[in-house]
């Protein structure tokens, strides 16, 4: 009851990355840089371990952002040539790649990380991976000319990793569409069947995580402009409920999304976003408990999952630590009292 998981990434540690920032530039490079990146994915797993997270995940210490890490490793990329591209609908500017021929995986992605994550941990272990609509939402395309047909490619790439995952003894692949709140009829559209295309024939747990952003100026700014109530989820959650992955993740603290929209999501598992990782304000067990007694209102208890409400990445690392502390003693907490 109440298992505790995070929604993917952690802050790096300084000695591998730029700290405090959404795309750091690494510390180091080549082999140096390779063991850097795995002695902070042992960190992370002992650090969740330790504050009591139930579902780990390598914290995304390999990847130097969510969508680009898992873009390195396909052909038919150019890298080098970035170019700057409006993305969610233009609510921040980017520079992306461009596919520029046809997508094919040049060999597994997170198998490295995956399998270390693995050796080191006997907790169930998620693996995240980005969304075919939000890859698409954050490269630039001179070779598909239709992003339904691109997506459908990414898709397709993102299963043969997801398959490989599973094989690596991975429990649960995420997948990360924070696209889904801003296009919310190609999420109907095509959105989900490209979700469906990407976990094709898995049989490990499925998850998708669906937020209104890191906590990152930009993401400020907009939700700001959003209204007192956030209803973007009502057209989207029953297309989610009646898809074929098993659990949504979502923010729930702090968030303006009115919580009996959960209800929406019918027979899932909601990974349930208690901690807000765009303010500094360390949660306390007490704030977790009220979060969850709030969704309870509305889904069955033994369908809630307390997790982060979205990736950690350019937090404090200190405080994205106290932050997951307090999720796990949270949990705790409300098993005592609701279980
Ligand atoms: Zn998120």
């Amino acid at each position: 009851m109440f298992e505790t998981t995070v929604a993917g990434s952690l802050p790096k540690p300084a000695w591998l990355a730029e700290t405090n920032k959404l795309w750091p530039q690494w510390k180091a490079s080549g082999a140096e840089l390779d063991a850097a990146k795995a002695d902070a994915t042992v960190l992370a797993l002992k650090e969740q371990e330790d504050a009591g997270i139930d579902i780990v995940s390598d914290g995304e210490q390999s990847r130097q952002h969510f969508v680009h890490g898992f873009l390195e490793r396909i052909e038919g990329i150019d890298f080098e040539h970035k170019v700057e591209m409006g993305i969610r609908a233009d609510r921040y500017k980017a520079m992306v790649p461009t596919v520029t021929g046809p997508l094919r995986l040049k060999g597994r992605v997170h198998a490295t990380e995956a399998r270390l994550a693995r050796a080191h941990t006997k907790r169930k272990l998620k693996f995240t991976m980005p969304g075919p609509m939000t890859i698409v939402d954050t490269i630039a395309d001179r070779h598909y000319g239709d992003k339904v047909k691109m997506a459908m490619a990414f898709a397709a790439l993102l299963n043969e990793e997801a398959r490989g995952l599973q094989a690596d003894g991975v429990d649960t692949v995420q997948f990360d569409e924070p696209a889904f709140n801003v296009y919310m009829d190609e999420v109907k559209d095509w959105g989900i069947e490209a979700l469906h295309r990407a976990s094709e024939g898995l049989t490990c747990t499925t998850a998708v995580h669906i937020c209104y952003g890191y906590g990152i100026k930009a993401n400020i700014d907009w939700k700001a402009g959003l209204g007192g109530e956030w209803r973007q989820y009502e057209e989207t959650f029953p297309a989610l409920a009646a898809s074929r992955i098993k659990q949504v993740s979502i923010e729930c603290k702090n968030s303006h999304v009115p919580i009996d929209l959960i209800g929406l999501l019918k027979g899932k598992d909601i990974l349930l976003g208690v901690i807000d990782v765009a303010n500094d304000t360390v949660e306390t067990p007490e704030d977790v408990v009220a979060t969850i007694t709030e969704a309870m209102k509305h889904v069955p208890k033994e369908r809630i999952f307390p997790c982060t409400n979205c990736g950690m990445a350019p937090m404090r690392r200190d405080i994205a630590m106290a932050k997951l502390s307090a999720l796990g003693a949270g949990a705790k907490l409300a098993r005592e009292r609701l279980a």
